[in-house]
């Protein structure tokens, strides 16, 4: 198999490690002589692969004991209806920031439900930076307050915690949970579909404080209420069950490189050899604030876009993949999670200054 590095921005690269002990656990798990994609979701084997991730989850990110992990299905977009139909409890309204592309979907959503006071808006300056907590007007009677703390379109991340008061903050983890320390106790709920720094698509978590769960608007359907699933472990119907081991290995093999504090380190490096690459040549531009420079995905132009097919072609005759940025924005992006080598960033450098060396 020749070697790649496929900088997708989900769904996306796995650590090679797990894919490897799946691929050797894929028959027969652990002598059970089936596969986990054949185990019923309520026996004692499966029972013990979801409770060792969520033990394994818990741990990485410090979750308190008064938050409910899920293992949902339905991907971080249906949490954006989800979100107002068990958080509004009974007010008319919730606060949003708009940072970009996937704000600004949870913003159209949410309005079906409620009704939405954007507290501060990027897309001014195209959505390149994101507004600082001064600029932000919140409302405070608001059921909760949701922001995206990581725009995957834009590369555009906020690094500090948003100060709400009394009304639950709410975030969109999808695209940087994991990637750093993150203090749980902030947030009145988390969520992020799994495809991009967790595991394979079909998976979503949610973990959401206990006293916000079960206050849902009238004629919430069962399933898309959070009590039916944190009353029932996430076994309320069948989940996704082999996302969730593929999920649980991910889980320990971040324990292995020893923990978010870590894995924090190593993003900072990943993204700081691109960065730079980018900062130190004016054939390359970063489009982003310097504040709010993404850790995970990280959107580049070239100065004559001309040379974009060129780019991607050399690109791809190397094994570098997925390069092609998002159509919104345009140029390049290069998603860079968690499992990412640095190895596959510095090929990535390495190739833009002999393309530069060639073409600038
Ligand atoms: C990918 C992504 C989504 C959409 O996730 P799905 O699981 O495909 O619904 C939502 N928000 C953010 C920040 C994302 O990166």
């Amino acid at each position: 198999m020749s070697s790649v590095y496929n900088f997708s921005a989900g769904p996306a690269v796995l650590p090679k490690a797990v894919l490897q002990q799946v691929q050797q656990e894929l028959v027969d798990w652990h002598n059970s002589g089936m596969s986990v994609m054949e185990m019923s979701h309520r026996g004692k084997e499966f029972m013990g692969i979801a409770a060792e991730a969520e033990a394994d989850l818990r741990s990485l990110m410090g979750i308190p004991s008064n938050y409910k992990v899920l293992f949902l299905q339905g991907g971080a977009s249906s949490q954006f209806a989800m979100v107002p139909m068990n958080l509004l409890g009974g007010k008319a309204g919730a606060d949003y920031l708009n940072t970009g592309e996937w704000s600004k979907k949870a913003i159209k959503e949410a309005k079906r439900f409620a009704s939405v006071n954007v507290v501060a808006s990027s897309e001014d300056k195209n959505f390149s930076y994101a507004p600082g907590q001064d600029a932000w007007k919140l409302d405070s009677n608001a059921a909760y307050v949701h922001y995206t703390p990581n725009e995957t379109i834009g590369g555009v991340e906020i690094f500090w915690t948003p100060e709400t008061g009394n009304v639950p903050l709410v975030a969109d983890m999808s695209s940087n949970i994991l990637s750093r320390p993150m203090d749980v106790s902030k947030y009145g709920l988390i969520y992020a579909g799994a495809q991009k720094n967790i595991g394979p698509a079909g998976l979503t978590i949610v973990i959401v404080r206990e006293d916000l769960i079960g206050q849902t608007v009238a004629g919430t359907p069962t399933m898309f209420d959070y009590k039916t699933h944190a009353e029932n472990e996430s076994m309320y119907n069948t989940p996704p069950t082999f996302a969730m081991y593929v999920a649980g290995l991910v889980f320990k093999w971040i324990g292995a490189q020893g923990g978010l504090a870590a894995m924090e380190k190593i993003n900072r490096e990943k993204a700081g050899l691109l960065y730079d690459a980018l900062d130190g040549t004016d054939f390359y531009n970063s489009p982003v604030a310097k504040e709010n420079r993404s850790l995970m995905n990280v959107p580049f132009t070239l100065k004559d876009a001309a040379l974009d097919e060129a780019f991607l072609k050399g690109a791809k005759e190397r094994g570098l993949l997925q390069l092609k940025g998002h159509r919104s924005v345009g140029g390049m992006r290069a998603s860079i999670y968690n499992a990412m080598p640095r190895a596959g960033v510095q090929a990535l450098v390495d190739y833009m200054k002999e393309f530069e060396k060639k073409n600038g």
